[in-house]
């Protein structure tokens, strides 16, 4: 029992876990070897009312709180680390967005079936020659009449081939001083001249979907404008604190699922006629990994706790994501060290959980971007 949580958010845990349990636990090995989309499953969760979790119910949304969507990206996660980032960005990148900036009538429009879940979002931000660095995009949208007239390329962006729409960050002019004017558009996925490709072959998180996009003279309404033209970039960067926030809980929930493997395969492992387990060194290994965890997902509580509250949170997602996702990846590493020779074959299915969590230092900015985001949050 998290002696943390209120009764909802513990409901919410028990029937997150319950259906990730039966519903993508048992087939994730086979997902990532066949990198699988699982769309049946975001059709369930959709009934579930997981993918509109922390939207108003105005807005075809459960109500829920930032801390309980952390708990479901946590459990979802636990289950299969492809299926965790495609909900997480489902909810952080694809809908949250427009429910942040949108108009009224864009929430009844794209943000309402999202929520129910009926349909799917996407965010295109990333580009071959822009990915770190955001404000050097090169994608343009230019106003002919009442259209914006893109033309451009993104890649790796997650659940765009099953998206109804991406919201796509464009050059729309300059600034003063010569700068970008990035503006966020939200493109239907099936407007001409739009293509969609999913040619990659990943090392982890196989069972999300990751796709390369081309706009050639994609033409969009200028309604489609996401929030102030001006101030897409501004836009992007809280979205993105959000989102770390779910990379950090599905970087809690990976480490959860490789630690309760390694203390079970510990306890069961007998050399030199005992369970490894009762060897101190195994022993210490368990212990700084059960910490690790419980002091990423503590952050994880805060940083959602602050964003609920309508406080900062900008240094706390980054906290939580840069702490999350580099204890995570050593949880798994160790996982696999404490199975040794059986860690290293798939059967075992620890190594899946180290390939899929090294996204998490790479994915919604680096851990050398996040050091960059906190020192800058210090007054450097
Ligand atoms: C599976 C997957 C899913 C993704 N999903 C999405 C999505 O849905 N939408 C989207 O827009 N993007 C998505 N991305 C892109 C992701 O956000 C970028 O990969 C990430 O932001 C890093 O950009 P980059 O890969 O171009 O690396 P680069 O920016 O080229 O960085 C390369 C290295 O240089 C370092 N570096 C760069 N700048 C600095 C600096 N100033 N100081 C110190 N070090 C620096 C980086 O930390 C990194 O180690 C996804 C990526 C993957 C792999």
């Amino acid at each position: 029992m998290d002696f943390s949580l209120t009764k909802e958010q513990q409901m919410i845990k028990e029937m997150v876990r319950d259906f990730a349990e039966k519903e993508i636990a048992p087939y994730a090995a086979k997902w990532d070897e066949e990198a699988h989309f699982p769309l049946d499953v975001f059709r369930k969760m959709g009934e579930l009312g997981l993918l509109g979790l922390p939207f108003p119910e105005e807005y075809g949304g459960a109500g829920g709180d930032t801390i309980s969507y952390a708990i479901a990206v946590e459990e979802i996660g636990r289950a299969c680390g492809g299926t965790g980032l495609s909900y997480a960005a489902a909810v952080s990148l694809g809908a949250s967005p427009i429910y942040y900036f949108g108009t009224e009538e864009q929430k009844q429009k794209w943000l309402v079936p999202m929520a129910k879940g009926e349909t799917l979002g996407a965010f295109g931000l990333t580009e071959p020659n822009a990915g770190s660095d955001a404000g050097g995009t090169r994608t343009t949208a230019v106003l002919d009449g009442d259209e914006y007239v893109i033309n451009g390329e993104k890649c790796w962006i997650t659940n765009a081939q099953y998206a109804r729409q991406v919201i796509v960050t464009a050059v729309t002019g300059k600034d003063a001083r010569g700068k970008n004017i990035i503006t966020a558009l939200i493109v239907p996925t099936d407007s001409p001249g739009f293509t969609i490709r999913s040619n990659y072959d990943k090392m982890g998180v196989r069972a999300s979907n990751t796709c390369e996009l081309v706009f050639e003279n994609v033409r969009v309404p200028k309604e489609n404008v996401l929030g102030d033209p001006q101030k897409g970039f501004k836009q992007f960067l809280y979205t993105l604190d959000g989102g770390r926030i779910s990379i950090a809980a599905l970087a809690v929930g990976i480490a959860q699922a490789a630690f309760e493997k390694a203390l079970q395969y510990a306890k069961e492992r007998v050399q030199f006629g005992q369970p490894i387990s009762k060897f101190q060194a195994i022993q210490f290994k368990l212990a700084d990994m059960a910490m690790g965890i419980e002091l990423a997902r503590n952050m994880v509580y805060k940083a959602a706790w602050l964003k609920d509250k309508g406080k900062p949170f900008t240094k706390e997602a980054s906290f939580a994501k840069l702490f999350a996702s580099e204890m995570g990846f050593r949880v798994c590493n160790q996982a696999i060290q404490i199975h040794g020779g059986y860690g290293y074959m798939k059967e075992y299915g620890v190594e899946r959980h180290l390939r899929d969590i090294k996204l998490m230092e790479i994915g919604e900015g680096t851990s050398e971007i996040q050091r960059l985001v906190i020192a800058r949050q210090l007054g450097c």
